[in-house]
């Protein structure tokens, strides 16, 4: 369900342990090499025209390997203090793109903050889990749809699942999540 890789078929003993609200969380790429740089860039550096890249990449997968059986894309948002700082939200320059290319209806706010959380950089698993816990509100437009919800870089799944929930509270049919990486357990907690 989590997407982390492992060596036998099946559901992780993580996700056995406490399921995710999210139907399936799948990664494009791993958070390494070329990809990491270009979403550093994108998130610090203002280089906002690579989410355009990095979406027009992943269409594909997305399209062909995933296949999902969604209606809307909704981005996971900034908290508004983080938002104001930025001045954007990475996250979006990647998910309306994809939205355009898949043929899908894009609800930007879809999904809102409405606690401010500290960063998730340094936290625990469950530490994580706690932060992020009913920071989200939908919007009642997901209600009846089927959502795919999409995040720069997924760690623990936490922040996605969170968003899930609230989508589900508001009504929403299915949701699927998406990330442009993941950070693998080798990269630490620390890197994403
Ligand atoms: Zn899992």
């Amino acid at each position: 369900m989590c997407g982390v890789p492992q060596e036998k078929e099946g559901v992780c003993n993580s996700c056995l342990a406490e399921q995710p609200h999210f139907r399936v969380l799948r990664a494009w790429s791993v958070f390494d090499g070329p990809v990491r740089e270009a979403l550093h860039k994108l998130k610090y550096q203002r280089a906002i025209s690579l989410g355009w890249t990095l979406a027009s990449q992943m269409l594909d997968f997305v399209k062909v390997e995933l296949n999902w059986p969604v209606d809307a894309v909704v981005p996971v948002p900034l908290g508004r203090s983080r938002l104001r700082e930025r001045g954007y939200n990475q996250v979006e320059t990647i998910a309306k793109p994809l939205a355009l290319g898949l043929g899908l209806q894009y609800f930007r706010d879809g999904l809102k903050r409405h606690k401010e959380t500290r960063s998730q950089v340094g936290l625990t698993k469950s530490e994580r889990r706690e932060n992020i816990r009913d920071a989200f509100v939908a919007d009642a437009r997901v209600k009846g749809k089927s959502i795919l919800v999409v995040d720069d870089v997924s760690t623990t799944g936490a922040t996605l699942s969170a968003g899930a929930e609230a989508l589900f509270l508001t009504g929403a049919k299915d949701v699927y999540a998406l990330t442009v990486a993941r950070a693998l357990p080798q990269h630490g907690l620390e890197s994403a």
